[in-house]
């Protein structure tokens, strides 16, 4: 039994304790019989061949023709019709803000179970994140605790496409006509989910991706804002690249950033957009051999699945529940010891000793109890069969523990 508490504290002297919440610190992993790792690319395709062509024509910069070919055909394959590539998804982010004009003393309703850099980014653009819980049926945001969230400073929305399964969008996006705001897709980890026949990335005003080496569409570091908007792209793609004016050489009408993406960064994107298809299959056949070989088992909630959209299941993720014998943190133990990876979910924001200080911290509990039960499987596109049966047969073993 755990006795030590963990307290956190607001400035306006409340305190909580979230020991129970938080994942445990990071088990051991036990290389010495195999590895298989949380996740890893898969850049079997033309990667290597485009890379090489960077470099024997000696266009390595934001400068070389890739970048336009691969903004060109991953907005395509979202079905939007403008592609603004930058350095990460957080970059993405930020410039989807900053490109809609929001800052200091604006308001943006964020969903606490997320991603550290959704929240975040807000906080770049002066703004102040408005953090709303959890749906404890699909993990995004709970599009009913939105309404009461809003208040004469809102101005956007942001939606994240939680772990691949897309979120509420026909409510957020009612809702955010009814007040005007702004909604920002956070589509990082969503590559090619659909919700009702339509991509992910083409449902609000714009969205954003990343391509970090575990997205299910990498670029070793990378992202995209995508929208169906030309003014916001236009506005992007110069706040991209230091504010520069196109007319007049060294001109800056606005403060920007340099959040370019390399040319040798776009040809390994442009290589993975080729293949989108097959790399967001990989993720489903994984999760539905994974659901088939755990199906048995007591106590092990399954990811949100519904006919009408399509969950791509960035990372295979499960909940463990009270009647599973061991818990979220000691499974975790026991997979690291035979050598494989896991992740506990996301800590909500609310509860980052960043946010918790200063902003009122509400109340959450889907977050949280997702947050003390939630576990991320190995997940990689490449990810053999038998891996996940020794896994999912593992973990079989364990829930008839003692
Ligand atoms: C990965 C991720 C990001 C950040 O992407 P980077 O490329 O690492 O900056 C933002 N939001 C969500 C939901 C993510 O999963």
């Amino acid at each position: 039994m755990k006795t030590n508490k963990l307290l956190i504290k607001t400035k306006k002297g409340l305190s909580k304790d979230i020991q129970n919440i938080l994942p445990d610190y990071e088990p051991k992993l036990n290389k010495s019989r195999r590895f298989i790792p949380v996740c890893a690319p898969d850049i079997r395709g033309n990667e290597l061949k485009y890379v090489k062509d960077c470099l024997s024509t000696n266009w390595i910069s934001s400068a070389g023709s890739y970048v336009k070919r691969f903004e060109n055909s991953f907005s395509h394959a979202c079905q939007t019709k403008y592609g603004v590539s930058c350095s990460s998804g957080t970059a993405a982010l930020h410039l989807a803000l900053a490109s809609l004009g929001i800052g200091p003393g604006d308001e943006v309703i964020v969903p606490t179970f997320t991603m550290i850099a959704t929240a975040n980014t807000v906080v770049y653009t002066g703004a102040k994140p408005v953090f709303v819980d959890a749906d404890q049926n699909t993990w995004n945001i709970d599009s009913s605790l939105i309404e009461k969230s809003i208040t004469k400073k809102t101005k956007a929305i942001i939606v994240v496409h939680t772990y691949g399964y897309p979120a509420d969008m026909e409510t957020v996006v009612a809702l955010a006509r009814k007040h005007c705001l702004f909604v920002i897709e956070d589509a990082c980890e969503a590559h090619g989910a659909t919700y009702k026949g339509k991509s992910v990335g083409s449902l609000a005003d714009v969205a954003c991706f990343s391509f970090y080496g575990n997205k299910i569409l990498t670029t070793g570091e990378g992202g995209m804002l995508v929208t169906n908007k030309k003014n916001i792209a236009d506005i992007a793609r110069t706040l991209r690249d230091h504010g520069f004016s196109k007319r007049r050489h060294f001109w800056h009408e606005h403060v920007g950033f340099n959040y370019r993406m390399t040319n040798l960064q776009a040809a390994i994107g442009l290589a993975q957009t080729e293949r989108i298809n097959q790399l967001v299959r990989h993720r489903i056949e994984n999760a539905k051999l994974y659901k088939k070989c755990l199906k048995g088992i007591k106590g092990i909630v399954f990811p949100p699945e519904s006919s009408d959209r399509g969950n791509v299941f960035w990372l295979y993720t499960v909940l463990i529940e009270k009647s599973f014998k061991v818990s979220r943190n000691n499974l975790r133990c026991l997979l690291a010891d035979e050598g494989i990876e896991t992740r506990p979910v996301f800590i909500p924001v609310h509860l980052q000793p960043v946010y918790y200080q200063d902003c009122f911290s509400g109340h959450f509990p889907v977050a949280e109890d997702l947050c003390s039960r939630g576990l991320c499987l190995p997940s990689a596109g490449l990810l053999l069969k038998k891996h996940i049966e020794l896994i999912a047969g593992l973990i079989n073993k364990y829930s008839d523990q003692r």
